[in-house]
């Protein structure tokens, strides 16, 4: 499979370049030349596959032309070591909970492929390779512990300084080994664009092997397609029509759900639900793409103010505003009505979301149609963001899982990062050596 970049001024690559490079050298996103549709054999015996089974398959149409099949195989069940089960919580409205992995977010899905497909592709290479990873909470602990230990391979992980959670930073600032967290004196989008920068850069790209696990890396986005398949073979009631509401930052989560409606999972549309970072929600409204900076709300992971896979999105429909508009509307909450979901979701329903999940469920509470039944990502465990969530439903309302416990007994170690690309150039080439 060739895969393209956005902005289309780079040649095609093949897989092993999008993944170890991550970004096109014109700063666009790769792209899959061809999105195979599944066939309806595949879609007829879906309930009666594994998860790891039905993943295979999916990934087959995307990596196995590149990646023998045992491999891609092992690949797939070594990252799919949970599930994704769907709750209804109300009628017609369901969960998919997507936190059942090591760090307790969906990013571990993504994460925990991209780590095993890029260790397949570097096994000859001799130069140890550079991660490079900005995050706005999550994506940090589960590239981090995606990573952790695998040989010739080192992790920097560039976080806000202050504006995570404590469980989510450590997650990744006590990891040692050859993962090094950096506490840049900024926002997301500082991060993000330091990142950016190094991979611009001549100099460090011919000094060192640099390559980026943010979800513009193709195999960070697409493996989590995968749960939207998943979620469909699980609903029992197929008469209604199918929504999915997808707390959104960066929009790789909801554009690999778009991958999953073009190979033919039966789709009827997606929202958008965003907190009061709201440039895809005013884009869908009046058609203009104006990027803004980020705003810090409770649901602090989608804090974004320039999507990154928003050029995707623009890619898969040809830049057609009204082609969009017909597969995905957009929603945006202050922190108040955040509050007010995730309170009155837990009251009536006893179901306990965390922010990001609140966001979405809220988008389906106001949404959704008679025809239509409603899925929310729920894409983090409510306890990694036990302070928020406790403010909101009281102490005492938010369980702690054991894996968490674990990591909150480790010691912090950052390095200090500000906001200079000169500064974050010369820690990197003081790595390289
Ligand atoms: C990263 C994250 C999101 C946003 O996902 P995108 O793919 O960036 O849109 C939502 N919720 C949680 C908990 C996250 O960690």
């Amino acid at each position: 499979m060739k895969f393209y970049s956005t902005n289309r001024l780079s040649p095609e690559v093949d897989l092993r370049t999008a993944v170890t490079k991550g970004l096109a050298p014109d700063r666009g996103l790769y792209m899959p030349e061809t999105i195979y549709p599944l066939d309806p054999s595949f879609f007829a015996q879906m309930e009666t596959l594994t998860f790891q089974e039905m993943a295979f398959r999916v990934a087959e149409k995307f990596f196995g032309e590149d990646i023998p099949a045992e491999k891609l195989e092992e690949i797939v069940n070594e990252t799919l070591s949970f599930g994704t089960p769907l709750i209804e919580i109300e009628p017609d409205i369901y969960s998919l909970e997507l936190f059942h992995g090591p760090t307790l977010a969906f990013k571990d899905v993504g994460a925990r492929f991209m780590a095993r497909m890029l260790s397949y592709f570097l096994s000859e290479e001799k130069e140890t390779v550079h991660v490079l990873v900005a995050t706005s909470g999550d994506t940090g602990s589960a590239v981090a512990n995606g990573f952790l230990g695998i040989e010739g391979i080192r992790v920097h992980v560039l976080y806000p300084k202050g504006k995570v959670s404590e469980i989510q930073e450590k997650q990744f600032v006590t990891l040692g080994q050859n993962i090094t967290a950096l506490e840049v004196d900024g926002s997301f989008d500082d991060c993000q664009a330091l990142v950016k920068s190094a991979f611009m850069d001549e100099e460090l790209q011919r000094k060192m092997v640099l390559t980026s696990a943010n979800s513009i890396n193709v195999a960070r986005f697409l493996p989590q397609a995968f749960y939207y398949f998943n979620a469909v073979a699980q609903l029992k009631k197929k008469h209604k029509k199918i929504v999915f509401s997808v707390p959104s930052g960066n929009f790789g989560n909801l554009t690999a759900g778009l991958m999953a409606k073009r190979m033919g999972l039966p789709i009827e549309r997606f929202i958008a639900a965003n907190n009061s970072n709201d440039v895809v929600y005013q884009y869908l409204k009046n058609g203009i793409y104006k990027t803004k900076p980020s705003v810090s709300t409770i649901a602090n992971a989608m804090d974004v103010g320039d999507p990154s896979n928003f050029a995707r999105i623009l890619d898969l429909y040809g830049q057609d505003h009204a082609g969009i508009c017909k597969d995905m509307t957009g929603t945006t909450y202050s922190d108040d009505q955040i509050r007010e979901s995730l309170l009155s979701c837990f009251t009536k329903t006893e179901y306990l979301t965390d922010p990001h999940g609140a966001v979405a469920y809220r988008a389906l509470k106001e949404h959704l149609q008679p025809d239509e039944l409603g899925i929310f990502l729920e894409t983090a465990h409510p306890a990694k963001f036990t302070e928020t969530v406790e403010e909101i439903v009281g102490k005492g309302n938010v369980p702690m899982p054991e894996r968490l416990q674990e990591f909150m007994k480790g010691e912090k170690k950052t390095v200090p990062m500000g906001l200079e690309f000169g500064e974050f150039k010369k820690y990197l080439l003081s790595e390289s050596t």
